[in-house]
């Protein structure tokens, strides 16, 4: 009988779907220290980003042969020891698209349009005061850095809301550039010419810290810097002098080099800074149809052999950690 791990972050249903196949033995996992003491034993492991799959972990594992994880990320599992070790890994890629999308353009949009800010100010009694006259988005030029999924449906919404967008992405054709009237410009001419810039890459060893000082420099001090992607994509002390200094105008981030973030972090004292705790997947549509899909790959998988979304080795996004 195969032992299946999974998470009890995914929705009933699909954990559900999984007892109903008599040939699985279902454990249902709490937290890392129970996937750390199950996974030895499991052909199947179906996980959330918030599970590590390191090295040790794999190399006890013998009879793993899947690892299933319902998200768009992965760098929470050594895949290149995967590889090693003929175990397979698939993942979700779709499922948070619109989600993260729309949180990013919310970002934006609160900063624009100084919407924490008029709470705040309205809670206080105060009614429209001054300091509440804000921008438009419309009109304005984004930056995309990584103009995969996430990229390119912001790129459409900013697009309907009148914004210009350039991207810059060397592993993306040029004619996907064409598709979406998206001008391809260079890391730093994007910096340098952007309004908001607002990042959708993985976190590869290309990407690690790819905002930080030297490359900071070349923004402009009206820029509004947007980070949904992964924390470690920004090297943090340098953003933090450089809004400390108002270098650029205001980051709205919503992921952070160490999660949760930490609670004295210096991120927090600052005014130009809006701060979600990672929850560009938090919505209910992407909770549901990222646990149903990761199923539905594994159920695949026991079934037919077939692999759904493997993740995209090809592109030699070496993991860094
Ligand atoms: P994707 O794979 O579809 O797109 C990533 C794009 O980045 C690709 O087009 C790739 O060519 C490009 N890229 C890779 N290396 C690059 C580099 N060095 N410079 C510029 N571009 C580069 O991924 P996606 O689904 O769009 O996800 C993007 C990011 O968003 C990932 O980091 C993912 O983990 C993150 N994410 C975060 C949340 C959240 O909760 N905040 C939710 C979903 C996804």
């Amino acid at each position: 009988m195969k032992v299946i791990l999974v998470y009890n972050g995914y929705t009933p249903k699909s954990i559900a779907m999984l007892k109903s196949n008599r040939q699985l033995k279902v454990i249902v996992y709490q937290n890392q220290k129970e996937f750390d003491q199950y996974i030895s034993d499991s052909t199947i492991v179906l996980i959330r980003s918030n599970t590590q799959v390191h090295e040790k972990l794999i190399l006890g594992a013998k009879n793993l042969k899947l690892v299933v994880t319902a998200t768009s990320g992965f760098d929470h599992i050594d895949y290149s020891c995967c590889m090693k070790n003929n175990i397979k890994v698939l993942y979700t890629p779709n499922a948070n698209v619109q989600s993260a999308a729309e949180l990013t353009i919310g970002h934006m949009l609160n900063i624009s349009r100084k919407l924490t800010q008029a709470q705040t100010s309205l809670f206080n009694d105060r009614w429209r005061s001054p300091d509440l006259f804000a921008s438009n988005l419309g009109g304005k030029n984004l930056g995309i850095v990584g103009l995969g999924r996430i990229g390119q449906k912001v790129t459409q919404i900013a697009q309907a809301i009148g914004m210009k967008v350039a991207a810059y992405d060397p592993y993306i054709e040029h004619s996907m550039f064409q598709a979406l009237n998206v001008e391809p410009q260079g890391f730093m001419e994007l910096l340098r010419n952007s309004d908001v810039l607002s990042l959708h890459v993985p976190l590869t060893k290309e990407t690690f810290e790819m905002i930080n000082a030297k490359t900071l420099v070349e923004a402009n001090t009206d820029l509004i810097l947007i980070n949904a992607s992964r924390g470690q994509v920004i090297r943090e002390p340098d953003l933090i002098q450089w809004l400390q200094k108002k270098k650029i105008k205001a980051a709205g981030l919503d992921v952070y080099h160490k999660e949760p973030l930490v609670k004295d972090s210096e991120l927090k004292q600052l005014k130009n800074v809006f701060l979600t705790p990672h929850i560009g997947a938090f919505t209910e549509e992407a909770y549901v149809e990222a646990s149903e899909d990761a199923v539905a790959k594994a159920l695949r998988f026991i079934d037919s052999g077939e692999l759904r979304d493997e993740l995209p080795l090809d592109q030699a996004w070496a993991k860094f950690l």
